[in-house]
């Protein structure tokens, strides 16, 4: 069974946060959770789930959970 939207960023958010990261999306300071997105330069959009090929990566950006959901897609 195919993991949620909700799961996959939980899954994410326990990636390691750094104390000076931001949210990339309103530029808060991150506390706790944080939600770990790929961004494409080829799209310039953000991606959960490892869907972004290698190449096109720009590498991994924090966000907060609530703006996250707002901003990841999953489908490249
Ligand atoms: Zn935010």
């Amino acid at each position: 069974m195919k993991a949620t939207k909700e799961q996959v960023l939980a899954q994410q958010s326990k990636m390691q946060l750094d104390k000076y990261d931001v949210c990339a999306c309103c530029g808060k300071q991150l506390k706790g959770n944080a939600a770990w997105l790929e961004l494409s330069f080829k799209t310039n959009k953000y991606y959960i789930d490892n869907v972004v090929p290698q190449e096109e990566s720009q590498g991994y950006f924090p966000f907060g959970l609530t703006c996250a959901k707002k901003v990841a897609f999953s489908v490249y």
